[in-house]
């Protein structure tokens, strides 16, 4: 498959520096991008005319729980914890691997208008998930979610899924990476960490789980154990490869220490954070001290929603409140955290920028579009006026899934509105 895209205007998403151009795209790659060629034989599929809109690299939800679309709006007004035990882990236990793929489909649909091509999900019946966004086309990486292990028999139940659904999903399609990892601390037994850090250690490989999300968890952390959830996990060793935390709201200035030392990367969810009011993640100070920030927007039963536009605008507004400085980071620090930053969270380094030989997962945002105007600063422009609306067409691995508001995913968008609606009355019921 060959794409160009003419007339374009073309973000350099390090700079923040706009050019225009011509971008290429041969067999999920960028092939060229620069002024237009004089003498071209090439043949492409398609030849696009972008009319002056932005091509820009994709955004990559770095934390989410796809299939939890099926749950949106079912829970509202609750603390976390009443809410993971009253409401969700009930209506969870009643799905099944076939309701978690429609869950996923729907999830798919919202990342692809909102210009997100990858995610990094975490649940259960991880095959099903897998499934719907290998049919898609659409790129994915997993953290395994496994919880328990208080008994001989859930302990080698729940490391057995580690070890099988990482063999497994590590090899089911190029699109797809399936890293270690757990839950969280406080629905991990002692037995559990230490086999997961056994994993991580024999295979050297990162670790990535929930962190210090609500109020009170770090504080439940070092009554059970001693230690904040930071110290007990690089005291374990499940740091000695890297990795990275979700949320991280509630942490030491040790901790960050540890965090930097470790080279442990924060996946921040700004709007579920402020939402179910765990707090503000001192992103500031990550960036200070040279941790790296991707952002990702959690399951979209506490957020509600999967749109990367908020999460940028609810990033950088979050950390003013939090530090009282008006201009403390940037629009582009946050354009470049939904991106660059994100990417590295997720391993994947090479859907970072729009140049030559990178995975060709880009968008394109529509200039003509009120938000946009007037062009004094296009990266704040998409920060803080942005919104889903402004997404014309997003790319993933070299195809184009979503264009002009219709969907590319091998399904029709009615049926899966159908069948989360059919299942969302089961559950409930
Ligand atoms: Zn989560």
């Amino acid at each position: 498959m060959r794409v160009k895209f003419e007339n374009a205007r073309i973000l350099d998403i390090k700079t923040g520096k706009v050019t225009k151009g011509v971008l290429t795209t041969c067999d999920g790659k960028i092939e060229y991008v620069g002024a237009p060629k004089a003498d071209e034989s090439v043949k492409y599929d398609r030849v696009i005319n972008a009319n002056n809109n932005l091509l820009m690299p994709s955004f990559k939800n770095a934390h989410s729980h796809s299939p939890m679309t099926i749950l949106r709006a079912s829970a509202e007004n609750m603390v976390l914890m009443d809410w993971l035990y009253k409401v969700v882990f009930p209506a969870e236990a009643k799905l099944t691997a076939d309701d978690v793929y429609w869950g996923t489909k729907l999830a798919i649909m919202e990342m692809l208008k909102s210009g997100i091509s990858a995610t990094f999900d975490m649940y259960f019946y991880t095959e099903s998930v897998a499934k719907a966004f290998k049919e898609a086309g659409f790129r994915a990486c997993f953290c395994s979610a496994v919880s328990g292990g208080n008994t001989d028999e859930e302990l080698k139940t729940a490391l057995k899924r580690l070890y099988n659904e990482y063999d497994k999903l590590n090899s089911y399609s190029p699109l797809i990476k399936y890293y270690a990892g757990m839950h969280a601390e406080y629905t991990a037994s002692d037995g559990l960490l230490k086999g997961i850090s056994a994993f991580v250690n024999d295979a050297k490989i990162p670790f990535y789980t929930h962190m210090s999300e609500a109020v009170g968890e770090s504080e439940g952390c070092v009554e059970r154990r001693g230690k904040t959830p930071a110290e007990l996990f690089s005291s374990l060793g499940l740091w000695n490869y890297g990795g990275g935390v979700y949320h991280a709201v509630h942490v030491t200035d040790h901790d960050i220490k540890l965090m930097r030392d470790h080279n442990i990367m924060v996946s921040t969810n700004p709007c579920c954070n402020a939402k179910i009011a765990s707090g503000i993640a001192p992103i500031e100070k990550y960036a200070a001290n040279g941790i790296r920030v991707g952002i990702g927007t959690d399951g979209p039963a506490s957020n509600n929603s999967i749109s990367m536009f908020k999460e940028m605008y609810m990033l950088i507004c979050l950390q003013r409140i939090l530090t009282s400085k008006p201009n403390v980071l940037s629009g582009l620090f946050a354009l470049q955290s939904a991106t660059i930053g994100s990417s590295k969270v997720m391993g994947l380094s090479n859907t970072e920028t729009l140049d030559a030989g990178q995975d060709a997962d880009l968008i394109m945002i529509d200039m003509a579009s009120p938000s946009m105007q007037p062009e004094a600063d296009i990266a704040n422009n998409l920060v803080y006026a942005g919104g889903n609306e402004l997404i014309k067409l997003t790319m993933v691995n070299g195809n184009i899934l979503y264009e002009d508001g219709k969907f590319n995913i091998g399904v029709d968008e009615n049926e899966v509105y159908s069948r989360v609606n059919q299942i969302k009355n089961r559950i409930f019921a």
